[in-house]
């Protein structure tokens, strides 16, 4: 059990927490239900954090989605049950979970549901991911408890695939990701998220330089999902429509260094568009964060990593 903290976040990343706190609403999101949310104790229902690694030291307990914890007192939220850290801001100072909502659950790196991203299944129990320990900037609960509604299990039709890098999540690579990355496997079958109108497919070729994109643009959400780095299949044209849940790949490295880095990035951008954000070496974001997107249409952002 690892009782002492530490924050590893750097001055930019807290500087940036900070201006986005001051800017992000301290909402709940879901209904309450039958627990007793912010009473110190972790009941069913909730989504608990707690101060130390092995689910010790004291909880803070929630019934909703919490885009901000809040940077500091006496306006953050807090720690409230008993043992260590009891009266201590949650941001950026939990290590570890339990998740009794019936719902997937993300933890966010960064406020506003963006940045790098753990995940916890109904009924885990467990420490977070290292990079997200004492780096937590709020939860998300997701649609359902559901595996089957998870974004990586609907673009590949199976639960071996997994989220390698959320919207904004680049943690070694430099500029802003304007996507979610998928990761199952060279040549496995890759799935519509959403049905429309093909407005552009390019076949690339294996390695950095051979980048492969897929645009499917929603007329009637006004949005366009871009696929990139797949082997489009044969006979998908401009113009096409394709229905949700419609074969139209297979993971591949079109426009990716090494096969070992193989994954399917997928982007939701406003509007008719043929083309991906800038994201490698470009700090601006185009696109806006994903997440509540998703949800709403009954995809949970992530997982299992717990
Ligand atoms: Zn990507």
């Amino acid at each position: 059990m690892q009782l002492i903290k530490s924050n590893r976040r750097g001055a930019v990343a807290l500087a940036l927490a900070v201006l986005m706190g001051a800017a992000a609403a301290l909402a709940a999101v879901s209904p309450a239900q039958a627990a007793t949310a912010r009473n110190g104790i972790c009941e069913s229902g909730e989504f608990c954090l707690y101060y130390n690694s092995n689910n010790q030291g004291s909880v803070s307990d929630f019934d909703g989605s919490i885009t901000n914890y809040g940077p500091s007192q006496p306006t953050c939220y807090e720690y409230r049950g008993s043992g260590n850290g009891k009266g201590q801001c949650v941001k950026n100072n939990a290590a570890s979970a339990w998740n009794r909502t019936g719902r997937y659950v993300t933890v966010f790196y960064n406020s506003g549901y963006k940045g790098p991203i753990d995940n916890f299944s109904p009924g885990a129990k467990a420490n977070l991911r290292s990079y997200l320990k004492n780096d937590n900037a709020g939860h998300r609960i997701g649609a359902s408890g559901n595996a089957g509604d998870n974004l990586e299990y609907r673009l590949y039709h199976s639960s071996s695939a997994r989220v390698t890098s959320y919207f904004d999540g680049y943690v070694n690579t430099s500029g802003r990701h304007e996507g979610i990355d998928i990761k199952r496997g060279v040549g496995y079958n890759v799935y519509s998220l959403l049905s429309g109108t093909v407005t552009n497919v390019r076949e690339g070729s294996r390695g950095s330089g051979g980048l492969s994109t897929l645009a499917i643009y929603n007329s009637s959400l006004n949005r366009t999902i871009v696929y990139l780095h797949l082997n489009p299949l044969n006979g998908i044209d401009a113009g096409d429509h394709i229905s949700s849940g419609q074969r139209i790949g297979l993971e591949d490295w079109r426009g990716i260094s090494s096969s070992g880095a193989s994954h399917t990035h997928f982007e939701m951008r406003p509007g008719r568009q043929t083309h991906a954000a800038k994201s490698v070496g470009d700090y601006t974001l185009s696109n806006p964060t994903p997440t509540n997107f998703w949800i709403a249409r009954g995809y949970n952002p992530c997982c299992r990593f717990s």
